[in-house]
């Protein structure tokens, strides 16, 4: 086998080595089944074990309490932002969305073909560079819920905790799902893809509270009602198999390697201080995009003095084995995704490549 490179893809990214080898070691057959993982039937004990672990252990990570149920979905984050609003948003009511990036631009867009949806506040007129106060958001009465993305992926832009607001919080978690401990109790739904930040592409979960799921309306097509999923134990129809068996190795890898969300949180934070003291400390050769109060743990993004000198970081970079730092065409320069399974040492691999590059 080559070496590995640093992957700093925003999605699907890279996924923890131990994770990997253990696919590898069971893919031809899995636990004495004679068969491998990707050819065996939803419907057998194996697969059962792989659903029921992986909710297992999301629940302990996360905290999750008998009163939220845990969904593993198809249609990524992107299927979401339409059903969260079918099933979630009363005819007579709006939804309330504060868009601080892409994805929250894309969520309201959706929510607005099913119903009102109404915006919070848009950051668009700041280049999405930060989340709001409290004190900023309008929210008119009549609000259903509060819609926002955790941490928008694009801009490298993350809500250092949930908005304060007495209203359900509906939350797009997609690239910051699993990197810190959240208060499970104020949501009310949480989505989130999992190829960002817990597995392959292919699953999404969804945690949905008990307080919302009163209000999802009879008469949505079956496979878009969250009760149909909920009843058949995310069984309705052939789940992503393969996805949900690699989401649940991520899950165990996290509890029993990492040691947990607070533990990952700690990981993480150092991790993307390397990066922004680089940034900070670069007498403005490079310039973060985010404001520093609302700086990503997961995305880090970053431009240099000219478009010439971007394109020979990537360049070089590319030729050092950091892959994948080109930033998002909306928003140009660098972007450096450090999720849970980027290793310190790679992250250090990077601030070394900036100094280094920021010196010559
Ligand atoms: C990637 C991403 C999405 C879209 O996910 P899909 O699985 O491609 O639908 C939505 N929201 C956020 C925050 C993301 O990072």
């Amino acid at each position: 086998m080559g070496a590995r490179v640093w992957n700093f893809s925003a999605g699907p990214a890279t996924l923890p080595v131990p994770v990997l080898e253990r696919v590898r070691d069971e893919l031809l057959d899995h636990r004495g089944s004679g068969m491998s993982v990707l050819e065996m039937s939803h419907r057998s004990r194996w697969f059962e074990d792989i659903a029921e672990e992986a909710e297992a252990n999301l629940r302990e990570l996360m905290a999750i309490p008998p009163s939220h149920q845990v969904l593993f979905l198809q249609g990524g984050a992107s299927l979401q932002f339409a059903m969260a609003a079918m099933n979630l948003l009363p005819a007579e009511q709006h939804a309330a969305h504060v868009v601080t990036g892409s994805w929250g631009k894309k969520a309201l867009a959706e929510a607005r073909r099913i119903g009102d949806a109404r915006v919070a506040w848009d950051g668009k007129d700041e280049r999405y560079t930060r989340v709001p106060q409290a004190e900023e958001l309008t929210i008119e009465p009549g609000a259903a819920y509060l819609h926002f993305a955790s941490n928008e992926t694009i801009q490298g832009v993350q809500w250092p905790r949930e908005p304060a607001v007495d209203l359900p919080l509906v939350c797009d978690m997609s690239s910051d799902f699993l990197s810190r401990p959240v208060p499970i109790e104020r949501y009310g739904l949480i989505y989130a893809g999992a190829q960002k930040n817990a597995g392959p592409a292919g699953v999404t979960v969804a945690v949905l509270g008990e307080n919302l799921r009163a209000r999802i309306p009879d008469g949505l097509p079956a496979i878009l009602d969250y009760r149909t999923h909920i009843e058949h134990r995310s069984l309705y129809n052939t789940p992503p198999t393969f996805s949900v068996y690699v989401l649940m190795l991520v899950t165990r890898w996290l509890r029993d390697d990492v040691g947990g969300l607070e533990k990952m949180e700690a990981v993480n934070r150092e991790k993307a201080a390397l990066v922004y003291e680089e940034i900070d400390g670069s007498d403005g050769f490079y310039r973060g995009h985010a404001a520093p109060s609302s700086r990503s743990s997961m995305n880090a993004t970053w431009r240099l003095p000219d478009e010439k000198l971007e394109r020979r970081f990537v360049a070089e970079a590319t030729e050092q084995g950091l892959i994948e730092l080109k930033g998002h065409r909306s928003v140009g320069g660098i972007r450096a995704s450090i999720y849970n399974a980027m290793p310190l040492e790679g992250v250090r691999a990077l601030r070394d490549f900036m100094v280094g590059f920021r010196r010559s």
